[in-house]
């Protein structure tokens, strides 16, 4: 994955590497079944961890971007990450109307009050 983008062969992953060395850490181990490239990384250690979690990749401190919800990318079942929506689409727009209903009837009643 880079920038959003699911890589999905070998010649994209060289590619990408070309663009961005420090991915050299990165090993292609498998293919999900959408044909995305999945990877283990040389940096994690037996216990999990990353061996170098300050200088981690811009891609791990990212991880998972909105950019991959969007485009219908859905996180391996063993992640610890979910995507939650923060707030229904449905409230935020009636709160946007109030809002909106709010600051008209104070223009109207600020225009009535002018002498
Ligand atoms: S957080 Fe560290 S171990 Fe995990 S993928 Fe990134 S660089 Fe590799």
């Amino acid at each position: 994955m880079e920038h959003g983008r699911v890589l999905k062969s070998v010649k994209q992953f060289e590619e990408c590497l070309e663009e961005n060395p420090e991915f050299e850490r990165l090993r292609i181990t498998d293919q999900d079944e959408d044909g995305a490239l999945l990877f283990s990384c040389d940096w994690l250690t037996p216990q999990g961890t990353c061996k170098d979690y300050k200088n981690r990749l811009d891609l791990c401190r990212k991880f998972p971007s909105p950019a991959m919800q969007r485009r219908g990318y859905t996180l391996p079942k063993e992640c610890g990450y979910r995507f939650v929506y923060a707030k229904p689409f449905e409230r935020a727009l009636r709160k946007a109307l109030r809002e909106e209903r709010r600051r008209r009837k104070d223009d109207l009643d600020g225009e009535s009050g002018e002498a």
